[in-house]
């Protein structure tokens, strides 16, 4: 099950697929998490933590695939088997 790795935060995805979940979080993470980020996010964007201090506005499927490279050892090797 997909968590989300914020220290003290308690989410769970709880999609049907890993492709689903990992959308789920990436949502979760900008209602959640990126309240602190000092820029405006245009529709249809997210923004990725990508650093220690580093944040980038990409779009849901470039973040989706960032996501994907972050999480190598886990759901995103499962997720290439709908293609
Ligand atoms: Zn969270």
């Amino acid at each position: 099950m997909l968590q989300c790795s914020r220290p003290g935060c308690g989410w769970q995805a709880f999609a049907p697929s890993a492709a689903a979940a990992q959308e789920q979080y990436l949502v979760h993470l900008v209602e959640a998490h990126a309240t602190d980020v000092d820029a405006e996010i245009p529709d249809g964007m997210v923004q990725v933590h990508v650093g220690d201090d580093e944040w980038m506005t990409v779009s849901f499927d470039e973040a989706t695939e960032l996501h994907e490279l972050k999480q190598s050892t886990d759901v995103s090797t499962r997720q290439r088997e709908r293609d």
